[in-house]
């Protein structure tokens, strides 16, 4: 197999810093079950709360409102049904949420509807940016509200502080989706702010082992545990803890501060090189969400008229990697539901490619990266011109 030599697809994971890769050879040493009583399972369990306590330091909240489990995904679910488990049901059972959500928010949505709930989306302008009136207008009879602080497809930042404050004002569970905000816009003070709000982090988009999430669950956002079987996290989350990605996800945290907010204006710098010699080679070319606050690394641009998947294509054989949309649904033929709740047309989002940055990436790559764009869709234009000169010919036969 050909590993990828160019990466441009932070957003569906960081790759391994050196101080992660020091660490994996740390895992040997701590084998023994967390749980266990003994001198080796407490050396594993230190490690384990000593990592939480870190990350708690990082976000501003208390060790104890946050408990690890398999990801972002379970953390969405765990977050949202766990919620809706405790609802009074005598209340009202309107759920909000924008329609830009990760599919895993959108998944445990479409579970509470089959239970029962009314969900309602909010809606969106055509760059996906929620209305936080329509939140307003609906608070009354709204049992919980989901958003997303950052959308993982076009970088995004939504309202969340904005709808955050609706919520504590009304007194209403506020569930927030933190996987590409966190290490990339500055969340101090966000968290600690609202005691209604529960917040969802993955591992691996911040370069720890996959596998891993956390959700931070402030002290009125209750949550009831969704399996049964074990006292592990405070009762809420059974199963033996992912040890490798705690370990990998304290090397991360041990140098978050250095590291990142450090490399954010050097990332967005190669971000906008990138944005700007695409447009000035390609002027057709449309970047989503471009006149907006968005994160620092990330573009997702439209090549209008051409096939978004052909020219992912050509960038894989070159050893280029981007993602189609999101990286979840990548392989899968649906245009990105993101963009269509965006207004685009199915062809434009079918058009579309988004591009991640990071750390590790450097002004010499971006040039490669420009230059085989430009070269793939100066190819992709000839073969366009010969396919349409072909059924000239055969039409002028037929007739
Ligand atoms: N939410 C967002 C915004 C994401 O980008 C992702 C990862 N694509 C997830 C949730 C799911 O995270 P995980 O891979 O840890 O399950």
């Amino acid at each position: 197999m050909v590993l990828s030599e160019l990466y441009f697809d932070y957003n569906a994971t960081h790759p391994y810093t050196t101080a992660v890769i020091a660490a994996f050879s740390d895992m040997a040493k701590f084998y023994a079950n967390p749980s266990s009583a003994y001198a080796l399972g407490r050396a594993s369990r230190n490690i384990i709360e000593e990592t939480r306590e870190l990350l708690a330091s990082k976000l501003g909240v208390s060790h104890r409102e946050l408990l690890f489990c398999s990801g972002a995904t379970e953390a969405n679910h765990l977050a949202l049904l766990g919620l809706a488990q405790n609802l009074d049901c005598s209340k009202p059972r309107l759920i909000l949420h924008s329609p830009i959500e990760h599919p895993s928010v959108l998944g445990a949505i479409k579970i509470l509807r089959e239970k029962g709930f009314r969900t309602l989306a909010i809606p969106v302008d055509q760059h996906g940016c929620p209305d936080s009136n329509f939140i307003v207008d609906h608070i009354k009879e709204t049992a919980l509200v989901s958003c997303m602080a950052v959308n993982n497809e076009t970088g995004l930042v939504l309202p969340y502080a904005e709808i955050a404050a609706i919520c504590q004002e009304n007194q209403i569970p506020f569930h927030c989706d933190c996987v590409q905000a966190f290490g990339k816009i500055d969340l101090t003070g966000f968290l600690p702010r609202y005691d209604g709000l529960s917040a969802s982090f993955s591992g691996h988009k911040l370069g720890a082992g996959k596998g891993l999430g956390v959700l931070y669950c402030a002290k009125n956002y209750r949550i009831k545990p969704l399996w049964q079987g074990g006292e592990q996290e405070s009762s809420r989350r059974a199963g033996t803890e992912n040890l490798w990605g705690i370990i990998s996800l304290r090397a991360v945290l041990q140098e978050l501060d250095s590291f990142f907010s450090a490399q954010q204006k050097q990332i967005r710098g190669l971000r906008d090189s990138f944005e700007n010699a695409l447009l000035r080679h390609l002027p057709f070319v449309r970047i989503n969400a471009q006149t907006c606050s968005r994160i620092d690394n990330t573009s997702s641009v439209c090549f209008s008229g051409f096939d978004g998947e052909s020219i992912f294509v050509q960038l894989d054989l070159r050893g280029i990697s981007v993602s189609m949309g999101s990286a979840c649904s990548s392989g899968a033929v649906e245009p990105s539901a993101v963009l269509l709740a965006m207004g685009q047309r199915p062809s434009e989002a079918r058009s579309t490619l988004r591009f991640s940055f990071g750390v590790f990436n450097t002004e010499a790559e971006i040039e490669l990266l420009v230059n085989a764009l430009c070269e793939i869709i100066g190819q992709l234009k000839v073969s366009q011109s010969r396919r349409k000169r072909n059924i000239v010919l055969e039409s002028r036969e037929l007739s």
